[in-house]
This record gives C-alpha cells, sequence and structure tokens, in this order.
C-alpha cells in the first residue's frame, strides 16, 4: 500500500495514467477519507480548453487557470480570430491548441487537450459537449445544461459512450458559505425546515448580451440563467427533490427587451414532508439570497449566489456561516481534474444538470398553465458530501 502510494517521480505519469483508466477505487476511497492529495499533484496539469470566450471565460474562468494546481489553460475555441490572438499572447497558449467551431473536432488528435470547458450560449451547450465526447474529452458543461431535456439526455449517452466524465458548472458546490448550508440544512442542524426562500436576479439594462433574451439561444430568460441558484440552493439546503411545483410569470415592465422570454418568474417548490420553497428569480432586480426556515432556528445567506462577498448569519449568531471567500472557479474546475486523475465520480455530473433541466421545464409548464406540476418523476439526485 505504501508504494502505491508514493509513487516516484519517473513513475508518475504512467501511474496517474494507470489510475485515470480505473485502478483509483482505493485512492478514491483515499481521497474520501480526507488524505491529503497533494503528492498527486502531476508533471503535466491537465489541460483545459475553454470554449467560447465570452464574459464568464475571460473575466472568470481563464483567471482562476492561473490558481489551479491540477488543471491549466491549455487551449482556447473561439469564432473569433483576433481573440484567439490576445489570448495566446495573454496566457501562453500554442498556437496549435487554438480552434474555432469548424476544426473544433481535430481537438482529437491533441493530447494537450483533457478537458473541454463548454462556455456557450445555453442552447449550444448540447452540440459542443457531443462533440467534445466524440473527441474523447472530459467536459464540463456550463449552467444550464440545456435548453431541452431530450439535449440534456443526449450529452450524458454521448459521454458515457465515449467513456470520458462530465460535469456541470455548479461552482457554489464548491464554496464555504452554501456548502454550510447544505450541512446545516441537510443534517437538521436547527431542527427541520418548513420553509425555504430563494432569490436571484440582476438588471439586465442595455448592455445585457442579446442571447440572454432570445430565446433560441437561452431557452428562456433569467429562470435559465440565475433562477437556477435558486432552484439549486433550495434542493441542497433540503437535501430532497421536490415533489411538484407551482408557478407564476411577473408583470412584464420592459415588453420591448423581454419580447422573447420572461422579464421575470416567481415559483413554489413543494416537498414531500410538506415543506415549501418560495422562489424567485428577475432581469430587472438586483437580489440574491437564500434563507432556511427550521424548527428551532433559522439562517441564511445575503448575498448568496455571486462569485465573491457571499455572507451568512443565523439565529443563533453562532458564527457558522462566517466564512471565507474563495475562488470558486479555481476550487471547482481542481475538483474535476481531480476526479479525472482518481477516476471518482463528479458531485457535480450530468445527471444533475438533467434533474434541473427536468425542474425548469417543469416551473415553465407550471407558470404557463397556471396548474401544479407532478415533479415525482426527475432524477432523484441530491449533493450529500458536504452533509457529514
Ligand atoms: P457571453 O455572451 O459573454 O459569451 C458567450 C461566448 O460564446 C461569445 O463571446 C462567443 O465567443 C461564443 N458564441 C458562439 N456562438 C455564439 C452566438 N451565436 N451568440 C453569442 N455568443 C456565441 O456569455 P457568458 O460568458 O456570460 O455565458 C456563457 C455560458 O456560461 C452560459 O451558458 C451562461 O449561463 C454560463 N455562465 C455561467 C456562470 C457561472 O457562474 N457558472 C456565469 C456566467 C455565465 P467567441 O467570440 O469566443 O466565439
Amino acid at each position: 500500500m505504501t508504494d502505491l502510494l508514493t509513487p516516484t517521480p519517473s513513475s508518475r505519469r504512467d501511474f496517474l495514467r494507470t489510475l485515470s483508466l480505473g485502478a483509483g477505487a482505493t485512492l478514491a476511497g483515499t481521497a474520501a477519507l480526507g488524505a491529503p492529495l497533494d503528492w498527486l499533484a502531476p508533471e503535466r496539469k491537465l489541460g483545459v480548453a475553454l470554449v467560447g470566450l465570452g464574459n464568464y471565460s475571460t473575466g472568470q474562468l481563464a483567471p482562476a487557470l492561473q490558481q489551479t494546481k491540477y488543471c491549466q489553460l491549455a487551449g482556447v475555441v473561439t469564432g473569433s480570430p483576433e481573440k484567439a490572438v490576445k489570448w495566446q499572447q495573454q496566457y501562453g497558449i500554442a498556437a496549435k491548441n487554438c480552434y474555432d467551431y469548424k476544426t473544433f473536432d481535430r481537438m482529437m488528435d491533441n493530447p494537450a487537450i483533457d478537458i473541454v470547458y463548454v462556455v456557450l450560449p445555453n442552447a449550444l451547450h448540447a452540440e459542443y459537449v457531443v462533440r467534445a465526447a466524440q473527441a474523447g474529452k472530459h467536459v464540463i458543461c456550463e449552467k444550464p445544461m440545456a435548453t431541452s431535456v431530450a439535449d440534456a439526455k443526449h450529452m450524458i449517452a454521448a459521454m458515457e459512450k465515449a467513456g470520458k466524465k462530465l460535469s456541470i458548472g455548479y461552482r457554489l458546490h464548491f464554496e464555504p458559505h452554501n456548502q454550510e448550508m447544505m450541512r446545516l440544512g441537510q443534517s437538521q442542524a436547527y431542527g427541520k425546515i418548513n420553509h425555504l426562500a430563494a432569490d436571484n436576479g440582476f438588471k439586465f439594462g442595455s448592455g445585457g448580451t442579446p442571447w440572454r433574451v432570445n430565446k433560441k439561444l437561452s431557452g428562456g430568460g433569467p429562470l435559465m440563467d440565475m433562477g437556477i441558484y435558486c432552484l439549486q440552493g433550495c434542493l441542497y439546503t433540503k437535501g430532497q427533490v421536490p415533489v411538484s411545483v407551482t408557478a407564476k410569470f411577473a408583470p412584464n415592465s420592459n415588453p420591448a427587451l423581454f419580447k422573447d422570454v420572461e422579464a421575470g418568474i416567481s415559483w413554489q417548490l413543494r416537498f414531500a414532508d410538506g415543506t415549501v420553497a418560495d422562489c424567485r428569480t428577475s432581469y430587472t432586480e438586483n437580489m440574491s439570497r437564500l434563507r432556511a426556515d427550521a424548527a428551532q432556528g433559522w439562517f441564511e445567506l445575503e448575498p448568496a449566489f455571486g462569485y465573491g462577498g457571499l455572507a451568512g448569519k443565523t439565529s443563533k449568531n453562532d458564527g457558522k456561516l462566517n466564512l471565507p471567500n474563495i475562488n470558486q472557479q479555481a476550487t471547482q474546475m481542481d475538483d474535476f481534474a481531480q476526479c479525472v486523475l482518481l477516476n471518482k465520480p463528479t458531485r457535480v455530473p450530468g445527471e444533475m444538470g438533467l434533474r434541473d433541466v427536468q425542474l425548469l421545464e417543469a416551473i415553465y409548464r407550471a407558470a404557463e398553465t397556471g396548474q401544479s406540476v407532478s415533479t415525482k418523476d426527475v432524477v432523484q439526485l441530491i449533493d450529500r458530501r458536504s452533509a457529514h
């Protein structure tokens, strides 16, 4: 066992390759028990190619990839030759690792790219995840995973066929405040949760990215973009998947801008044990809050869902939510790289993305029909890792 856990530097690459081919079960167990993984630092960090060099790639993911330990920015896929040149210069990316949407599939022959990170408008996720699978790459796909349940299932099937790992860019599962909400809620630290509330939105304004209000590219309005965090927050704090949903579109104060998607929507999730979650999202209001009211007190985050500056408090004033802010994206990507290296499951798999797309579709159906919609048949999957 000692020999297995201490590979010599010269054998490390073969060792890691063996691990990622399937011999990682014992080590995955070791990692789950909390053993330090620092000795695993590979000679070559896994190479990540960002697909779509928009705001999130530029402002968050590329800078985060300068801080990761197990993966690094190795390539890009962009429709803009100017961006390709700029990124090569800024990040020292080799020209051979830069692709456009037509040459994307040639990544198949490029061993420098291990992980493809799809950061495109929502409706394009499916095509590029499937193509990445066919190119034999592991994939991180941004949220929402897809704009239809059918697409999400197709993506999972393609990844399974390729035998590669798929995770969704759910950064908050790696963030201390949100992890503590999961732990407090799921362990019933304040007793049974009776009510949840979650709000998330921003003022879209004239500078907003146009695809977000184009249903063909976005799949919907703020529910797809921001409301998904409310949904996630309620599920991982409660530790259950809801059994039904009702919903209502908000009045549209700017029909010229929001002619194709909703300006806002509120919905109510019902859980099997009677807990109710009231959620709200909007493109006309700044908000970011997640709160749980339980039998023996309450706990909440505000702001709850941003990249930083998150803060929380509890009714007991016990400091449980006085936690550090971290680089969420670096932690999220390093976790996925370790999943690949150790052949262990990600806590934010494609099936969780599918579950959420199923719930998003149910929320829209409830708002359109005015009826309660059953969600009993959605994927039953919850991130439980932080509950212990
Ligand atoms: P942007 O509009 O800023 O960037 C999208 C990029 O996709 C464009 O810059 C462009 O890159 C590429 N693209 C390819 N085809 C199209 C097209 N037809 N229309 C528009 N862009 C196209 O979006 P974001 O970066 O804000 O969002 C991208 C994805 O990331 C979305 O799915 C979003 O939900 C998700 N996201 C997740 C966040 C999180 O916290 N997890 C935060 C923000 C976004 P190029 O010019 O290089 O081809």
